[in-house]
């Protein structure tokens, strides 16, 4: 048996098209993705309602999935409607209600040029119970470092997808500002401004507005950040897309990540290493506390992906 305890409740893993019990899946070592994170994926949560789990926005992250692939030049082996099928099946034969989803496509076994020749694109997709992304205390607010790395561009990388190598330059920046005592990363684009988390986007308030950068910026335009912008401007904020300097961020009244896994979490502190500095201190952001715009927009989300608010059941897959 392997370890699961970083994977609670994870029984059966989908595999081209069957089921595997967890601990029996096994990958060649040769497998392609795994020496050049030549992979896509997504990630997914499901949450329970009062009416059994439903997935968020599940069409949507499925289009991102297949855009991704796209990206990788991957020919998928499984459309949309299959891998939404294939996932609610996931669900279900792990019985599992509040859960995340990662779906992977990668090239697999075949050849080691890096032209993946022969190598099929084949799919997995694997459910668990996932708690809190940056710990339960995330929820109070977290201080973040401003990594030295620029994140990479949008003209070298396709941004928009979700390609597994990209993620590389995630984890190097995630480590880095754990090192130095932060507990996030926050990376400049090469122009030097705000651009996302690893694996987060970010927002800032200021003066009542709530703000988010795009695409032109180096960012993924994540899932849970379009449906922010739409819930704050339902609750009545106004909203705005632009570009955020880091003087613009170190001087906001509010700040927050957003994403899937990390859903709404305060940024209550920075130290800003983005000139390779090696000692600085954390300043403050905003209050110092999460703040009460942060506060009311997390809480109608979490409300909202859990079913209680009957104008975003277009946003739930139920099943
Ligand atoms: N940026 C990056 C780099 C990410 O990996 C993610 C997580 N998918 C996000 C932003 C947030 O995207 P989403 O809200 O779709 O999860």
């Amino acid at each position: 048996m392997i370890d699961t305890s970083h994977f609670p409740k994870a029984k059966k893993i989908w595999f081209m098209g069957e089921f595997h019990d967890w601990s029996e899946l096994t990958l060649h070592s040769m497998t392609h993705a795994l020496h050049y994170g030549t992979s896509v994926f997504e990630g997914i949560r499901a949450y329970s309602t009062s009416r059994g789990p439903a997935v968020f926005r599940l069409p949507d992250h499925i289009d991102r999935f297949l855009y991704s692939a796209g990206a990788a030049r991957m020919t998928p082996p499984y459309g949309k409607d299959e891998i939404i099928r294939a996932v609610l099946d996931t669900i279900r034969e792990n019985g599992v209600e509040a859960c995340y989803i990662r779906p992977l496509y990668f090239y697999s076994y075949g050849n080691l040029g890096l032209v993946p020749k022969a190598s099929p694109v084949q799919l997995v997709i694997a459910v668990w119970e996932w708690g809190a992304y940056l710990g339960e205390k995330a929820e109070q607010g977290v201080s973040v470092c401003l990594v030295p790395q620029r994140r990479i561009h949008y003209s070298q990388l396709d941004m928009r997808a979700k390609l597994g190598g990209i993620y590389v330059q995630s984890t190097i920046a995630g480590l880095d500002a754990r090192a130095r005592g932060c507990d996030e990363a926050v990376f400049l684009n090469i122009e030097g401004r705000i651009a996302e988390g690893p694996g987060e986007n970010v927002f800032i308030v200021k003066d009542g507005i709530v703000k988010t950068n795009e695409r032109s910026e180096s960012v993924l335009e994540g899932i849970t950040r379009t449906s922010i912008l739409e819930v704050a401007a339902d609750i009545g904020f106004k909203t705005a897309v632009g570009p955020i300097t880091k003087a613009d961020f170190l001087a906001a009244d509010e700040a927050f990540f957003t994403g899937t896994a990390v859903e709404i979490v305060p940024i209550i502190g920075a130290k800003d290493h983005s000139d390779g500095t090696l000692r600085r201190e954390t300043v403050r952001l905003g209050s110092g506390a999460a703040g009460p715009t942060t506060l009311r927009i997390r809480a109608a989300y979490l409300g909202l992906v859990r079913g209680e608010n009957p104008r975003y059941e277009k946003w739930l897959s139920r099943l």
